[in-house]
């Protein structure tokens, strides 16, 4: 691999990448090769979605003040001092936004990590750090696609006994990465994990939920899950469409009992799954996750007038 491919994973970078406060030619937000083993084990991350709307005539940010205020919530729970509030990395976004001038469905990556060259296997807490804003163009999938083979992992999701599974620190990954590499190695796409209480937990980079009989069920908040932003949007929606929804423990042997099962994030948005185990799952996508996409869709696009607040708008 050269050095040229991996400084542009995505076939195109964008002109800006935000740095502690500037915009900064992407081509010049380099670090030292030795800055980044142990800075990045004191790493946190968010990752949201600026949506082209409807009208092709703005950028909506879906949730902005939600993922910057769960960022600081990972910057604290991981002892990192994040030298901004959440309101400024939320008008550094749109600053980031406007500078790339993007006219397309945008992914965006604000993190933080330890600064400078760390010697210290353990970066000590509130060590300085610095702020980053990466982008991406990010296409959203068609609604209604085909979906995914999922299966359960053989890997446990991290838990509170060893590291705070609501932090999004990049440290966490490792867990759904190799759950991803055995998934794939068995033929399957995506894996199920189970927490160490072998309750249902989530997927790699996603929340997960079944349907059974009309119902809506997905992992409490207390079963080794990031709080997901989508998962919270997805049980408002669905309360406001009129189906109801339990938020508890869930049995594996649910998984293969359900109507309908899904994963959900910003980057997967509602993904349906159509096999769990190579056993295949009731209907898919059922009637229940094609509402749901429709409905999430529309949120997303500005076509629905509910929820405003959770759209910030950049015209074009
Ligand atoms: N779990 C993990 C581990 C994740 O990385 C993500 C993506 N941020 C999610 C769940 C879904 O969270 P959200 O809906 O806020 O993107």
């Amino acid at each position: 691999m050269t050095l040229g491919s991996l400084a542009d994973p995505g076939g195109e970078n964008p002109r800006w990448i935000w740095r502690n406060g500037e915009l900064v030619p992407w081509e010049r937000a380099t670090v030292h090769v030795n800055a980044v083993g142990h800075a990045s084990v004191a790493a946190v991350f968010e990752g949201l979605k600026a949506y082209l709307a409807e009208d092709g005539r703005r950028l909506l940010v879906f949730r902005l003040d939600d993922h910057m205020r769960r960022l600081a919530d990972s910057a604290r729970l991981c002892r990192l001092a994040l030298p901004y509030t959440p309101g400024e990395l939320g008008l550094a976004v749109l600053e980031l936004l406007r500078a790339n001038q993007y006219r397309a469905d945008t992914y965006l990556r604000p993190w933080i990590f330890a600064a400078g060259i760390i010697r210290e296997q353990m970066v000590p807490a509130d060590a300085p750090c610095e702020t980053v804003i990466d982008s991406w163009a990010f296409r959203s999938r068609p609604p209604s696609g085909e979906g995914c083979r999922a299966a359960v992992s053989s890997w446990r999701r991290i838990g509170e006994a060893s590291t705070p599974p609501r932090a999004k620190a990049f440290a966490n990954y490792h867990n759904g990465r190799l759950a991803m590499i055995e998934a794939r190695a068995n033929g399957h796409d995506w894996p199920i994990l189970l927490n160490e209480r072998h309750k249902v937990s989530e997927g790699p980079g996603s929340c997960v939920a079944l349907v059974r009989d009309g119902t809506v069920i997905t992992p409490s908040l207390t079963s080794g899950v990031l709080d997901g932003l989508t998962r919270a949007t997805v049980l408002d929606l669905l309360s406001e469409l009129g189906v109801p929804t339990e938020v508890r423990e869930v049995d594996r042997s649910e998984l293969y009992l359900a109507d309908e099962l899904f994963f959900m994030g910003t980057a997967w948005e509602i993904l349906p799954i159509a096999e769990i185990d190579g056993l295949p799952v009731g209907s898919t996508p059922g009637p229940v996750t094609k509402r749901l996409t429709e409905a999430y869709a529309a949120l997303v696009r500005g076509t629905a007038a509910a929820h405003p607040e959770w759209l910030t708008e950049l015209p074009l």
